[in-house]
């Protein structure tokens, strides 16, 4: 039957598009090499009517399907589990801009585009796709959909929901919806869309979508400063909404410990205020966006940090003179995941909470894993505009990470989650739920929530062929 299988899957798009034999890590390993499965074949169709035939084969056949786009995916949720009998529905040749519609601001592009192509698309038209974020070079748009994906533009531009208007879905049975509108406005029924959106490959499989452009900023300035403490931070955040307004289009939090990781393993990087005495404890990326001028932008970000200076909120800080010097401050945040790799093992948290509360929540975490398990280093970084955080938790120094995992890692996620939902917070921010948090959702998701979410995949997907374990336990 399997034979069978993977034999029609080959008549539909190609026997060189289908791969059932020699090495498929790439394919069938997460990013983050926690999970390696096993797959029946990876397929990778052409168009979405060859997406559909490959759906209709396999639930004919009761195989169910793991959607993947680049495989950047932090939570498990693209790779095949280890039975051999998953298809893996590779989107990476669905990859054509089919429209731009300059008058409208949108662009009509097919799943398996790359971020970066398309935030160069954009560009190309004088215009901006603001979706942005550190694996946009290997990431997939269907992927950011069916993540829901953030990343360092979210206080002005949104999630990946705000960013589209309309989507081509393969359903689990092999239909294709076709809701490609460019509308700004349709109140005709459920939102389908939203639906689709954030359902990490559980519901179908997005082939197209139609993604909202924007005109380009005419400046862009960064800023980095030094801050005393996390509630400085946020009042510094509620400093730059009222003084940038929508020019506010990024505010990033660091904590001092990310950053002596940053310039332990990458010394050719320069921290600035690395050195400042007593070390301020955190430090705040921000960006201007500017429709006006540089200049403008300028004075605006000027007037924003004398009042800051004011305010005791900001200790020091730097306005980039460049665009090459913008980009090293980001490069600096962009790099701290690196740099804690390097480190040594780690254990990953991407939560959030109200930015009002995140002062809070973070003392009261910090004491709790402090007292709890002594000797633990905190890694605290993440989108502070958004509330945001990644909330990271390292070996003791001089201990064995691997042994500290195998006995700590539930612990440690026990006291952050339960933390996070005590501040009425989630405990999966924009990485989605995968299969690594899939046990957390039952935990921590109201019971009304879960019946309704599992009502749904009922419905649209009564054979529980798309993407089982993914989300859903
Ligand atoms: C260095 C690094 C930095 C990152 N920074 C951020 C960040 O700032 N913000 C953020 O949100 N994420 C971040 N991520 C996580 C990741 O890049 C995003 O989740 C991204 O959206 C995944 O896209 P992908 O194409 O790689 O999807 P994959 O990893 O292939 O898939 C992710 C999920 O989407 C489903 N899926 C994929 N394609 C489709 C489709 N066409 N239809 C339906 N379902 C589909 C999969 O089944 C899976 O459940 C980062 C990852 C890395 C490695």
């Amino acid at each position: 039957m399997q034979h069978t299988l993977v034999e029609q899957l080959r008549s539909i798009v190609g026997a060189a598009h289908v791969l059932s034999e020699g090495d498929l890590t790439a394919w069938e390993q997460d990013w983050r090499k926690r999970v390696m499965g096993k797959a029946l074949a990876v397929v990778r169709p052409g168009s979405t009517a060859e997406v559909a035939a490959v759906v209709r084969a396999c639930a004919l056949a009761g195989a169910s399907i793991v959607p993947q786009g680049g495989n950047t995916g932090l939570s498990v949720g693209s790779t095949p589990d280890e039975t051999g009998t998953q298809v893996v529905l590779s989107t990476t040749r669905l990859n054509r801009v089919r429209t731009i519609d300059r008058d409208n601001l949108t662009m009509t592009v097919e799943a398996g585009c790359i971020l970066q192509s398309l935030q160069e698309t954009a560009e190309k038209e004088g215009l901006l796709f603001p979706l942005s974020l550190a694996a946009e070079g290997s990431c997939t748009i269907g992927g950011n959909l069916g993540t829901n994906a953030g990343g360092t533009q979210v206080v002005r531009y949104g999630n990946t929901r705000e960013l589209c208007l309309g989507l081509e879905v393969v359903t689990p049975q092999g239909e294709v919806w076709e809701g490609l509108s460019g509308l700004r406005k349709d109140n005709t029924g459920y939102d389908l869309r939203d639906l689709f959106i954030g359902s990490e490959g559980t519901l179908g499989i997005i082939t197209a979508a139609t993604m909202k452009l924007f005109p380009q900023p005419a400046a862009q300035l960064t800023a980095w400063a030094a801050v005393p403490s996390m509630e400085a931070a946020v009042r510094l955040l509620g400093l730059a909404h009222r003084y940038l307004g929508a020019g506010l289009t990024g505010f990033e939090v660091m904590g001092q410990f990310a950053l002596s990781l940053v310039t332990k393993h990458m010394p050719q990087l320069r921290v600035p205020f690395a050195g400042l005495e007593g070390a301020p404890p955190y430090y705040v990326l921000l960006e201007n966006s500017d429709s006006e001028s540089e200049e403008h932008a300028r004075q605006r970000f000027e007037t924003l940090l004398e009042l800051a200076f004011e305010d005791g909120c900001v200790l020091d800080a730097v306005v980039a003179e460049s665009l090459s010097q913008a980009h090293e401050l980001w490069h600096i945040r962009e790099n701290i995941p690196l740099a804690q790799a390097e480190e040594g093992l780690n254990i990953k948290h991407d939560i959030s909470v109200a930015a009002s509360r995140i002062p809070a929540f973070v003392e009261h975490t910090d004491a709790l894993l402090q007292r709890e398990i002594p000797g633990v280093r905190l890694v605290n970084f993440g989108h502070l505009g958004d509330g945001n955080l990644h909330y990271n938790v390292q070996a003791p120094e001089d201990g064995d990470a691997r042994a500290f995992l195998d006995t700590q890692e539930a612990r440690v996620n026990e006291l952050v989650y339960d933390a996070v939902a005590q501040f009425g917070g989630s405990f999966s921010a924009e990485h989605g739920v995968g299969t690594l948090k899939a046990d957390k959702l039952a935990q921590y998701k109201s019971p009304v929530a879960l019946s309704m979410m599992r009502a749904i995949k009922r419905a649209l997907d009564p054979q529980g062929l798309m993407n089982p374990g993914c989300m859903l336990p």
